[in-house]
C-alpha cells in the first residue's frame, strides 16, 4: 500500500461524537445517523435504551439499573464515498472525565440541543472541553417535532453565551411542534417531512417546490421566507475556515426520533467536519498522514462484557497503516506490542479488524500495560502530547476488606489506575495500603467498587474524605502545604504529578492570600 492510498483513506474518513446533555437525544441521534447510513436495519439496535439486546455484563447492572451507558461503542458507518467514525461517549455527568477523552480523538463535534432547552450545563462543559481542544462543532438543534423555543432566539443564545458565531445551513417551516420541513438555506430548496408508517425507520421525504410550498404551508412558509431573509441580511453564512478554527458554528434543525434532518446533518459531517490532519508529537512537529502507522490510547477499559472478559485499549489512530499482527513500539517503556487481537467494536459487537487508517479507532485486547495517553508505533519515533486528566472534586480513602487479598488489591488498583476510571493518589504518610481515589463523579466510586469484588476478587471498604478542590503543585511548595491546616499533597501515580487537595474553595482562596509564594496551578476544569 503506497502512501498515496493512505491518503486516499484517511482524506474520507470523518471521526467524530456527540456532545448533549443528558435525554437531549444523543442515544436516539446515534441511532438515526447510523440508521440513515444504512449500517443497521432498524433504529434501536446499536444500544437504545428500551430495546438493548442482551445485557451482558455485571458491569452494565449498574448501567442498566441507572438507566445510564457507562460504556463507549464506536460505531463506524459509511455514507457515500465517506466513511464515518462516530466515538460514542457516556452520557451522564459522573462519567464525563470519560467524555473528555474520547474528546482528544476526535476531529469534530456535533453539539446536539434539546429545542425546548437550548445549552444545558452539561452541553456547556463540554464545549468548553471542544474549545480547549481546537475541536469544531457542528450545531443540532433536536426536538423539533415538539413545542420549542423560537429559532432565531436559540441562535442568540450560542452566540451571547459561548461566542460561537451561528450559521444556520437549513431552516425551519413550522414552529418547534408544528414542524413541516427544512428550506436548505444554499439551494433553497424545500423538503418536507411526514413520519414513517408506525413511527419507525426513516421518515419520509418530499421535495416541495417553492410556489406550491408557499400555497400549502400558508403562514410558516411566510414566517420561514421572512427570516430567512433577515439571515442573509445579517450574514449568517459559514466561513468554513472560521468553523474549523472554532469561531463558527453551523446550525441544522431537525428531530431525531422521527429522523427529520438526520441526512442533512450527516452530509454537513462528510463535507464539514476535518478529515484526519497531521497530528504534532510532543516536540511539536506535525507528523503527516502518511508516516507509518503511530496512534494513541485514548480509552481503556475491562470488564465490558462477561463473553469477553478483557482489557481492551482503544487506539485513535493518527497515522499509516495498521494492519494486524504488526509489531509495534510502546513508546513509554520502548517494548515491542504484538497486535494479533484487534478489533473493532460496534455497539455491542465486536469483530476482527485487520486494517486500519488515520481517524479509526482500534480496540486492543489484553492490552496488559497500555495506559490512557500512551503512544504507540510501528516507525518512530514519535510521542503524542498526554491526554490531560481532569480536576477531581470527590475523594475516598479505598482499603482491602480482606488482608488475604492484598496482592489482588493491588493489581486491581494499578489497573483502574492505568484506565483512568479513577485517579490514584498516595502519600508517605497513608502508605500503600490505603491509597486515595479521586474522581470526577461520585458514580465512577460505585464502579471501582463493583469492580475490585466481581473482577478482582478483592472486595474494597471506601471512605469519604472531605476534599472538594485540587491543584497541582510542585516538590518546592509541597512541605509548607503540606503543614497547613485541612490541606495534604498527595501523588498522582499515573502521571507523577503532586496534588494540593483543599476542603473547599475558601480553604483554597485563604492559602493563597495567605501564601502567594506557593505553587498553586489549576488542573484542567471538569465543569
Ligand atoms: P440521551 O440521554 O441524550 O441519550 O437522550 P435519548 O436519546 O435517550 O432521548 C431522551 C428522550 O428524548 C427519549 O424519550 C427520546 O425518545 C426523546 N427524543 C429524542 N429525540 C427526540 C426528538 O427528536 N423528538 C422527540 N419528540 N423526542 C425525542
Amino acid at each position: 500500500m503506497s502512501s498515496r492510498d493512505v491518503e486516499t483513506e484517511a482524506a474520507r474518513r470523518r471521526t467524530f461524537a456527540v456532545i448533549s446533555h443528558p435525554d437531549a437525544g444523543k442515544s436516539t441521534l446515534t441511532e438515526a445517523l447510523a440508521l440513515h447510513a444504512a449500517a443497521i436495519g432498524e433504529a434501536g439496535a446499536v444500544h437504545g435504551k428500551s430495546g438493548r439486546r442482551g445485557v451482558t455484563s455485571d458491569w452494565m447492572e449498574i448501567e442498566r439499573s441507572r438507566g445510564i451507558s457507562i460504556t463507549s461503542a464506536v460505531l463506524r458507518f459509511e455514507f457515500g464515498d465517506a466513511l464515518l467514525n462516530l466515538l460514542d461517549t457516556p452520557g451522564h455527568a459522573d462519567f464525563s472525565e470519560d467524555t473528555y477523552r474520547v474528546l482528544a480523538a476526535v476531529d469534530a463535534a456535533i453539539m446536539l440541543l434539546d429545542s425546548a432547552k437550548g445549552l444545558e450545563a452539561q452541553t456547556l462543559k463540554l464545549f468548553d472541553v471542544c474549545r480547549a481542544r481546537g475541536v469544531p462543532v457542528i450545531t443540532f438543534v433536536n426536538k423539533w417535532d415538539r413545542p420549542g423555543r423560537e429559532p432565531l432566539e436559540l441562535l442568540d443564545e450560542v452566540e451571547q453565551r459561548i461566542g460561537l458565531r451561528p450559521a444556520p445551513l437549513n431552516w425551519p417551516v413550522g414552529v418547534a411542534g408544528d414542524f413541516r420541513g427544512l428550506v436548505d438555506r444554499a439551494t433553497g430548496d424545500y423538503t418536507r417531512y411526514g413520519r414513517a408508517p408506525g413511527g419507525a425507520g426513516l421518515a419520509t421525504e418530499e421535495v416541495v417546490p417553492a410556489g406550491r410550498a408557499a400555497a400549502e404551508e400558508g403562514k410558516a412558509w411566510q414566517a420561514a421566507q421572512e427570516e430567512l431573509a433577515l439571515l442573509d441580511e445579517i450574514g449568517a453564512d459559514l466561513d468554513d475556515a472560521a468553523f474549523r478554527s472554532g469561531s463558527d458554528t453551523p446550525v441544522l434543525f431537525g428531530a431525531a426520533l422521527p429522523n427529520f434532518g438526520v441526512r442533512a446533518l450527516l452530509e454537513t459531517v462528510r463535507a464539514l467536519a476535518p478529515a484526519p490532519s497531521p497530528r504534532p508529537g510532543e516536540d511539536g512537529t506535525p507528523r503527516p498522514v502518511d508516516a507509518p502507522f503511530a496512534g494513541q490510547v485514548f480509552k481503556v477499559q475491562a470488564g465490558m462484557d462477561r463473553a469477553h472478559r478483557d482489557r481492551l485499549a482503544f487506539i485513535r489512530v493518527y497515522s499509516g497503516k495498521f494492519e494486524r499482527g504488526m509489531t509495534l513500539t510502546h513508546a513509554p517503556t520502548g517494548r515491542p506490542l504484538v497486535t494479533k487481537y484487534a478489533q473493532t467494536v460496534f455497539g455491542r459487537d465486536r469483530s476482527t479488524v485487520d486494517v486500519a487508517y488515520p481517524g479509526d479507532v482500534i480496540g486492543l485486547t489484553n492490552a496488559a500495560g497500555l495506559t490512557v495517553g500512551d503512544t504507540l508505533y510501528a516507525r518512530g519515533p514519535v510521542v503524542f502530547p498526554p491526554i490531560p486528566a481532569f480536576a477531581p472534586e470527590h475523594f475516598m480513602v479505598v482499603r482491602t476488606r480482606d488482608n488475604s487479598k492484598a496482592k489482588q488489591f493491588r493489581k486491581g488498583i494499578d489497573q483502574l489506575d492505568a484506565e483512568g476510571a479513577v485517579q490514584v493518589l498516595r502519600s508517605d504518610l497513608r502508605g500503600d495500603q490505603a491509597p486515595v481515589l479521586a474522581a470526577v463523579g461520585p458514580l465512577q466510586f460505585e464502579v471501582v467498587a463493583h469492580r475490585m469484588e466481581h473482577e478482582f476478587n478483592a472486595p474494597v471498604e471506601m471512605n469519604r474524605l472531605d476534599y472538594t478542590v485540587a491543584r497541582r503543585t510542585d516538590p518546592d511548595s509541597a512541605p509548607a502545604l503540606a503543614r497547613l491546616r485541612g490541606v495534604e499533597v498527595l501523588t498522582r501515580t499515573l502521571d507523577g504529578s503532586l496534588l494540593a487537595v483543599f476542603p473547599d474553595k475558601w480553604r483554597l482562596r485563604a492559602v493563597e492570600r495567605e501564601h502567594p509564594d506557593l505553587t498553586l496551578v489549576p488542573l484542567l476544569a471538569a465543569g
